[in-house]
């Protein structure tokens, strides 16, 4: 089967894209993770109805905490998972710069979404969920509240790229 498709985590250094793989790939969690993977990408295979999908799902080593993230890492990219930290607000203005890359770089049939992680930490949310669904929409991504500390809506977040991959592709 040809549904094989190179999804890209992007965000801000700390903000939690590693974490994010190793819980949805690995189920696991460390709170004191450090900032570099072994692997650049983890696979997934899904099921949509009777279809059966592979992510390949790329993660960062590490290089956008010193801006050295080149185009090499996301130009064949069919998706991406902008991640921001709900607790740091410069991290979501970070995604914003990322769209504008994706868009510019790749073109507009990228897949994007969302991801509002640490959404554990609730409580000291620094963006409010409606200027983040408002961002969303204006840009044709879906939004989604995770965590990969407790795993919320990962799953979720997943699914939903892998069908709108299916639609576009
Ligand atoms: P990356 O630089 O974007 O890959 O971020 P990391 O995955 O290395 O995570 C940075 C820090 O944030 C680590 O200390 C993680 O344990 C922590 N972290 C990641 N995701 C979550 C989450 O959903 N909730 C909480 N509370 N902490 C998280
Ligand atoms: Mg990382």
């Amino acid at each position: 089967m040809a549904n094989r498709f190179k999804v890209v985590l992007l965000g801000e250094g700390r903000v939690g894209k590693t974490s994010i793989l190793i819980r949805y790939i690995q189920n696991e969690y460390s709170s004191d993770r450090q900032s570099t993977v072994q692997a650049s990408y983890l696979e997934k295979r899904l099921n949509i109805d009777s279809t059966s999908v592979r992510l390949a799902i790329w993660d960062t080593a590490g290089q956008e905490r010193f801006h050295a993230l080149g185009p090499i890492y996301y130009r064949d990219a069919h998706a991406a998972l902008l991640v921001y930290d709900i607790t740091d607000r410069q991290s979501f203005t970070k995604v914003q710069h990322w769209v504008k890359e994706l868009r510019k770089i790749v073109g507009e049939n990228i897949v994007l979404a969302i991801a509002a992680n640490k959404c554990d930490l609730e409580k000291k949310s620094q963006v409010d969920w409606s200027d983040a669904e408002e961002y969303a929409t204006s840009v044709g991504a879906q939004l989604f509240r995770t965590s990969a500390k407790s795993g919320k809506g990962l799953e979720q977040t997943f699914l939903e790229i892998s069908k709108a991959l299916l639609q576009k592709n």
